[in-house]
């Protein structure tokens, strides 16, 4: 669950790229979600540091509008250091949202927290119900919730999209595999 006060955007008007270098490209329809490829790595190296525990944080990015609609532009995430965590779920607190406000504030003064991510330690794929629930308090259809869905058998790591408060999915995925102790050491599955 993701407590903090939302921070609703004014999306500009900027024509769309067909894709930037470095980010990964998720869409449904006219909706697109272009997510920094570091940033993904980066909630991936955290959600392995949580090992067997959900972790949860923010993310940091601006939306923008085209004549096809709206897309959304994730450049970072920062992690929830303050959680309350237990092994089926996990709720950001007080002193995470202050943190968060101050990373976007601190870092990233153009932007704007666009959304949350948590993970799945144990390869549940998708959206609980509850997880539903909660991306249902993101009312607009440019804010966006990730999941990282963590498969330590095959050392596969798959980041979901969903926006808005439908929970609406968004594909592909992103998936990487992990290759030894360090997060460099991921490589992009095919
Ligand atoms: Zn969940």
């Amino acid at each position: 669950m993701f407590t903090g006060k939302l921070i609703k955007n004014e999306p500009h008007f900027r024509t769309r790229p067909d894709l930037i270098p470095k980010y990964h490209k998720y869409s449904n329809g006219t909706f697109g979600l272009f997510a920094s490829k570091s940033m993904l790595q980066k909630m991936i190296a955290h959600a392995i540091k949580g090992n067997r525990y959900e972790v949860i944080g923010s993310l940091i990015g601006r939306s923008f509008y085209d004549n096809k609609g709206h897309y959304s532009i994730l450049t970072n995430s920062a992690p929830a250091p303050f959680a309350d965590v237990t092994h089926g779920t996990v709720t950001t607190t007080f002193k995470d949202e202050q943190f968060f406000k101050w990373v976007q504030e601190a870092y990233h003064p153009t932007e704007d927290i666009l959304g949350w991510y948590h993970s799945h330690p144990m390869n549940l794929e998708g959206y609980s119900s509850i997880d539903r629930g909660n991306q249902s308090k993101w009312i607009e259809p440019y804010q966006i919730g990730l999941l990282v869905v963590c498969n330590y058998i095959q050392n596969k790591f798959t980041v979901m999209a969903y926006r808005g408060p439908e929970s609406e999915l968004l594909l592909p995925s992103y998936s990487v595999y992990k290759g030894g102790p360090e997060i460099e050491q991921l490589t992009e599955a095919a």
